[in-house]
């Protein structure tokens, strides 16, 4: 493993000795979502990410109640709680003497370090795997379809 990165669940070299389903490149909270999606369906997910986790991330950390809704569809309702999140009421923006007061009913404030870690500590205990890697695209494809089929996703560029 490298230093510091305290979630990983498998070295690189090992990680690449294995035959995957499914890559994710990117463990924020779109890749750890799929991940967890994935592998919670039974399929080889192994996720990729060049920043050790937890890490920092510069977010205003509000999830509205449709996030709070797509978490809670996939068995991870718990989580935003777990991760100390604060209801929030409304937004108030205030400049020059103006403001301005807008209601967001039903939304959550949360640290987006907890949150990303916890949503990669589902995806792991679904059956992912997390390996550290920057990965870089040398030629640009062109994806003119993606496709699921009972063995898994398929991608075509031709
Ligand atoms: C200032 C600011 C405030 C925001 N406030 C909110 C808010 O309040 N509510 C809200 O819902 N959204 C907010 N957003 C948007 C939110 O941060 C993004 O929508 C969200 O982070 C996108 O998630 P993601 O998983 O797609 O990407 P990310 O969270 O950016 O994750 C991408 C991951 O991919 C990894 N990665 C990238 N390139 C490589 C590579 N080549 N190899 C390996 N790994 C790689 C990165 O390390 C990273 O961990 C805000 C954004 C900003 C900038």
């Amino acid at each position: 493993m490298n230093p510091g990165d305290t979630m990983a669940t498998l070295a690189i070299t090992d990680a690449v000795a294995r035959e995957w389903e499914v890559l994710i490149v990117g463990a924020g909270p779109a890749g750890a979502f799929a991940a967890h999606a994935l592998a919670r369906h039974g399929l080889r997910v192994l996720l990729v990410d060049k920043a050790a986790f937890p890490r920092y991330k510069v977010c205003g950390a509000c999830l509205n109640p449709r996030a709070l809704a797509v978490l809670n569809a996939a068995g991870l309702g718990a989580l935003a709680e777990r991760c100390g999140a604060q209801p929030i009421k409304a937004f108030h923006a205030a400049i020059r003497g103006r403001d301005l007061t807008l209601a967001v009913p039903g939304g959550v404030a949360l640290s987006r370090e907890a949150f990303d870690a916890a949503l990669i500590q589902a995806a792991i205990g679904a059956g992912a795997q997390l390996t550290a890697m920057q990965l870089r695209v040398c030629h640009p494809i062109e994806l003119l379809d993606i496709s699921y089929r009972r063995a898994g996703f398929y991608a075509n560029n031709s």
